[in-house]
Formats: structure tokens, sequence, C-alpha cells
């Protein structure tokens, strides 16, 4: 994290877009347990969509940070109202993909959104069994889908848990869409760090005549920023996660769950 303000947010983007990085804006904070406190989430984007109109940011928000855990229709309520603003800010509203209790009430509410505002988006995660139906069913709807490995603690019986595996659904995955990404009937985000598998997708783009500026890429904030910019000059479309907020501490644990090394990295920083 830039740091715990939007103000550090705007001007980590402010610095991106000369290496000719996007970004895209994330307020950290889930589970909200009160709809006061989603619709300051909604105006605070709303706040933020007007300010990063020259940065050309997108939004990513989380259902449960709107109220999914309380009111569905109050969640889709919100969810409108960003997908409003970002049309007007010609922006890009992102919805997060949370744990799998929520999987389906959130691809409904994102197939009711894309029904009616075109600028809207959804995290799919290569972990999940389901997500190749997923994608099949969402296809007609001309999407937006971010495609991540997940970051959640899932059970074997609906996810794929040993890392290859996953890393294997992920390239398939790719393989499924890049070719609606080529008849532009789908806009993909291979939203990792694993910059293998980034090149082993582009690969498949390249047996498909595409050129590098047509794969959009997206990675967190601080993490492998050398590659970030490699691609960025190679021409790949590079959008940097900007996450900010003082509800970090979820966040970061996720962060600490998926490379065990960090753990070190910190404990080492905290050592005198
Ligand atoms: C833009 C973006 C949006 C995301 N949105 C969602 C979402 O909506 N829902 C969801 O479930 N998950 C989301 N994730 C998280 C994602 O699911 C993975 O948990 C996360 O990206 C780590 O997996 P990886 O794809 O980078 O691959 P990995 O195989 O975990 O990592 C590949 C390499 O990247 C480096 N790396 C990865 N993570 C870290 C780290 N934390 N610190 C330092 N180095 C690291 C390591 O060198 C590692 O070898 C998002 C990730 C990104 C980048």
């Amino acid at each position: 994290m830039p740091g715990e303000g939007f103000d550090s947010a705007l001007k980590a983007a402010v610095g991106f877009r000369s290496k000719n990085i996007g970004a895209l804006f994330t307020l950290l904070g889930e589970n909200i347990t009160d709809l006061a406190a989603a619709n300051k989430v909604v105006e605070h984007y709303e706040e933020v969509l007007a300010a990063s109109m020259d940065v050309q940011a997108e939004i990513s928000v989380k259902p449960t940070q709107l109220g999914l855990d309380i009111d569905e229709h109050a969640t889709y309520a919100n969810l409108q109202r960003l997908a409003r603003a970002a049309e007007k800010a010609n922006s890009f509203l992102w919805i997060d993909m949370e744990g799998s209790a929520y999987t389906d009430r959130t691809i409904a509410l994102y197939r009711r959104l894309r029904a009616e505002a075109p600028r809207v988006g959804l995290a799919l995660q290569a972990y999940l069994y389901r997500t190749v139906s997923d994608i099949a069913t969402l296809m007609p709807l001309t999407p937006a889908i971010r495609l991540v490995k997940g970051a959640y603690s899932e059970a074997q019986d609906i996810a794929f848990v040993r890392k290859r595996d996953v890393d294997a659904n992920y390239l398939a995955l790719c393989a499924y869409m890049l070719p609606e990404v080529k008849r532009r009937k789908l806009r993909l985000v291979l939203a990792t760090h694993d910059v293998e598998l980034i090149a082993r997708a582009w690969r498949f783009a390249q047996a498909l005549e595409m050129v590098r500026s047509e794969v959009e890429v997206a990675m967190l904030y601080g993490i492998r920023t050398d590659e970030q910019e490699r691609l960025a000059r190679e021409g790949f479309a590079v959008r940097d996660l900007i996450a900010y907020g003082d509800a970090w501490y979820a966040w970061y644990l996720r962060r600490l769950a998926e490379r065990p090394a960090n753990v070190w990295f910190v404990a080492r920083q905290l050592l005198p």
C-alpha cells in the first residue's frame, strides 16, 4: 500500500501514468455490518471517480463492502450507483470475487448489472471447478472478466488445491477466453503476478494473431513492480491495483498466506 489515504493512492497512480501503467483503486474493507457504512463506501467511490478522471483509473469493490451480508437489494442498488458513476467518469467498475459462500450471489448481481450497465466487470477464480461453466453462462452478456487464481481457503470438493492444478486451469481458461477477446466479445484481464503464466497465455494470443495491447494484465501495488514496468514497456496493457484505507488486516493476512516468505520478510523488518 502506498498509504492509508486516497491521496497517497492517487499520487501513486499519477506516478504510474508516465510508465504507461493504469490504476485500479480499491478501498479496503469487507463484511460490513450496517448499511450506513455501505453508503459511505459508495459516496467515497463517487468522489474517487470524480477526482481521478485525469489518471483514467478504474475501481474495484467487494460486494460484502456494499452490504451483501445484510441486504441483497440494497447491495444491488449500491452497485447500480457505482456503475452509473463509473460510466459518467468514463471509468469502469469491477466487482471482486470473495469466498465461495458469495459466488452464486455475486455472479447473479453481476449478471443483472451487466444487462443495464456497459462498464462493469467481474473477478472469477481459476481455483474453483465451477469457473469454466460460469464463464460459459456469462459469455452471451459480452462480459468483462478479471481472471485471478483465488485468494480464499476453499475445500477440495469445490476447488483445486494444488498450485500446479490451479495454474493449469488458469491457462486453460485463458485459452478458452482469448478467442472471444480477439472477437471483441469479451474484455479479459489477467490478474496475476505469475509472469511465466502470462508469457504462456501470450503464446496462445500470438497464435490467434493478437497484439500485445490486446492482452490486459493487472498486478497489486508493490508486487513485481519491475515486471509490471517491463510488460508495459513491451506494449501489454498493464494496470496496478492500488489498495488503501485503514481496514487492511484481512487483506494483509491473505497476502501473507499466498506467499509465506512474506511472513519472514515482515519478521525481519520488526527485528532490531
Ligand atoms: C489485480 C488483482 C486483483 C485480484 N482480485 C481478486 C479477487 O477479486 N478475488 C480473489 O479471490 N483474489 C483476487 N486476487 C488475488 C489472487 O487470487 C491471488 O491470490 C494473488 O494474485 C496471488 O496469486 P498469483 O496469481 O500472483 O500467483 P502465485 O502463484 O501465488 O504467485 C506468482 C509469483 O508472484 C509473486 N507473488 C505473488 N503474491 C505475492 C505476494 N503477496 N507478495 C510477494 N510476491 C508475490 C511470487 O514471486 C510468486 O512466485 C487479485 C489479484 C490481483 C493481482
